[in-house]
């Protein structure tokens, strides 16, 4: 659920550059162009693939190299019931109303918002509600001026038929979180049967949005990163805490928000669960990772904000909630993840749809004594009128809770057990002392999740910069879409032979190249700068005789010499971040 600001800007802004460059350099365009384009759907090209793939790296790099997540992957499609049981099917739904003029359809709250209603009060508002603000603020369609007809809500999830059967409905997924849950059983065993343990899904999601008008901020079709963590609502600290003890979540609180002020409050995660800002320790510190990733990708931490969701805000799973903001030019503050707690709602209501246990097993350190409620069939009673059938009685009997019973026994003066009526001289139903080993619980889960999409447009309009009139994409170098540009000074004499070993050299070192030997060589650094080619290395006529070459780095315009055996070691180091440009080699003065 996110928060937009509604563009009040003119035209020229980082998003229209953001959006020709990309177009112009293949990071990405919007898709079926020759067919006149369909709204939500983005084609990402050479460059932009790469750089996604970087994005995805570094998710995957700080949550499954560095935590120790698990990864999975299936599919985008789900029976029906997948998202009956998780609750989606009733409330996965957008307000929305369509022109009676033109006949186009829109997000009514984002209309609302665009006439300085904020989103937290859009989203409460009832059908009602929103038809009466729509007349008193006068909205009418922003395409033709037409009126709007009564507001509806609309399901946004895609819809289909899972092979020829018409009633064997089916599901594009929305989110990946359900297919997290529903593989639970097996994703447990896999963690030999121990908890906490978390497991990442990126993969791609579906949302039918209504009117997707932002870019790759609001797309039909997405990259979704869900990652569910597993743990005991018993046992619920952290033991990875102390990394990010004394980072700072800058976060919007509700109490702040009520007041209609858009302050944040800086709190350490230790203040945040200290004060019982953030409820879970897990939460906390996937909020810290995720500003961490964020910082990674090139956002300052000065652009990012947490901000907790109002009561009504919240999906319904979540006990409590945060959304990951990032500042962006024309939208104003945008969300790049949500953070649930999302206690033991979906593994409870899966557990409930299909009858199949979710639940886990947990030894006491010694076993308790506990006396408990125990329903004893009686066989001797049971078995004159059931006959060969007691023994199935007794089996009902053991499904059902001793006091689920024995309540309805009092009220009913019965128990149907399965096709069975039971009478209460037939069972004894008494308080037993018993040696309890252990218990089962559902597990609770915390839940951090990515737009991939997002965190690849917020990295590129934080690299988007203007030098001297050119555009530089000045990306972090990790996650830059290419590395190293190799270049011949004149694609003659030998040159050209040289250039093209000394990219086998690096390619063979695993690095991301490409070769260019086309226009001027000031054309070439434009060229790369563009594409946020993080060095460029210059084959020149010095070379032939002294075996070096010239680097020049994309942000600073400085440029060093070194021998080119010594490139293969000094560019791993500086890729990871161990030497900085001036400590690869001697720097030249312009
Ligand atoms: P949500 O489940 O709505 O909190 O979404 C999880 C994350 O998916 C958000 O933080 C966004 O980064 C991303 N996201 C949600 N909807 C879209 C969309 N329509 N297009 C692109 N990214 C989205």
């Amino acid at each position: 659920m996110s928060t937009e600001a509604k563009c009040s800007k003119p035209a020229c802004d980082k998003f229209v550059a953001v959006n020709e460059l990309a177009k112009r350099r293949g990071f990405f365009w919007p898709s079926f162009e020759i067919y006149g384009g369909s709204g939500g759907f983005v084609t990402y090209g050479p460059l932009g693939s790469r750089l996604k793939q970087n994005v995805e790296a570094k998710l995957r790099e700080l949550f499954v190299k560095k935590i120790g997540i698990y990864e999975m992957e299936n599919s985008v499609i789900a029976p029906g019931k997948v998202f009956e049981a998780s609750g989606h099917v009733d409330h996965f739904k957008e307000p929305m109303v369509e022109c009676q003029n033109c006949h186009q359809r829109f997000r009514a709250d984002h209309l609302l918002e665009e006439k300085g209603i904020s989103s937290a009060e859009a989203e409460k508002m009832t059908l009602e509600e929103v038809a009466k603000e729509i007349e008193v603020h006068s909205v009418v369609c922003p395409d033709c001026k037409g009126k709007f007809g009564a507001p509806t809500r609309y399901l946004t999830m895609f819809q289909t038929t899972i092979g020829p059967y018409s009633g064997a409905v089916g599901y594009g997924r929305p989110e990946a979180a359900q297919n997290i849950f529903v593989e639970f059983n097996r994703l447990y065993t896999t963690a030999r049967e121990r908890l906490p343990f978390g497991c990442i899904q990126i993969g791609h999601a579906l949302r039918n949005e209504i009117s997707p008008r932002q870019g790759l901020i609001r797309l039909r079709e997405f990259t979704i990163a869900d990652l569910e963590f597993f743990f005991d609502p018993e046992e619920p600290a952290c033991d990875k805490l102390a990394d990010v003890e004394n980072e700072v979540l800058p976060i919007l609180l509700c109490e702040t928000r009520l007041k209609e002020c858009e302050d944040v409050t800086n709190f350490t995660v230790s203040e945040a669960l200290d004060k019982k800002i953030i409820r879970s320790e897990w939460q906390a510190f996937f909020m810290a990772q995720a500003k961490r990733l964020l910082t990674e990708l090139g956002v300052p931490a000065d652009k990012q904000r947490f901000i907790e969701k109002l009561t009504w805000e919240k999906a319904h799973y979540s006990s409590q909630s945060f959304d990951q903001e990032v500042l962006v030019d024309r939208w104003g503050w945008v969300e790049v993840s949500g953070h649930a707690y999302r206690t033991d709602f979906d593994l409870s209501c899966h557990m409930k749809a299909s009858g199949v246990d979710m639940t886990v097993y947990k030894e006491y350190a010694s076993p308790v004594e506990k006396e408990e409620l125990t329903v004893k069939p009686l066989m001797a009673k049971l078995g004159p009128i059931y006959k060969g059938d007691a023994g199935k009685v007794a089996a009902e009997l053991a499904k059902v809770p001793a006091q689920e019973i024995a309540d309805t026994m009092k009220k009913d003066g019965s128990f149907m057990a399965g096709n069975y009526q039971v009478l209460p001289e037939q069972v004894d139903i008494s308080m037993q002392k018993t040696i309890v080993r252990g218990t089962r619980f559902v597990p609770h889960v915390v839940e951090p999740s990515f737009g991939s999409d997002r965190l690849f447009y917020v990295a590129m309009e934080y690299a988007y910069n203007v030098k001297d009139d050119r555009v530089v994409m000045s990306f972090p170098r990790s996650i830059a879409p290419i590395q190293v540009g190799v270049y011949p000074l004149m694609g003659k004499d030998g040159l050209d032979t040289k250039a093209k070993e000394v990219q086998k050299l690096l390619v063979s070192e695993g690095f991301m190249t490409e070769y260019d030997e086309t226009g001027s060589i000031g054309r070439r650094y434009a060229r790369a700068d563009e594409a946020g080619i993080q060095l460029g290395i210059t084959i020149d006529y010095d070379t032939l005789s002294d075996g070096t070459v010239t680097i020049r780095d994309r942000d600073s315009w400085q440029q060093i010499r070194i021998q080119i055996k010594e490139l293969p070691t000094k560019l791993h180091e500086y890729f990871q971040e161990k030497l900085n440009f001036e400590q690869l080699g001697s720097v030249i003065k312009s």
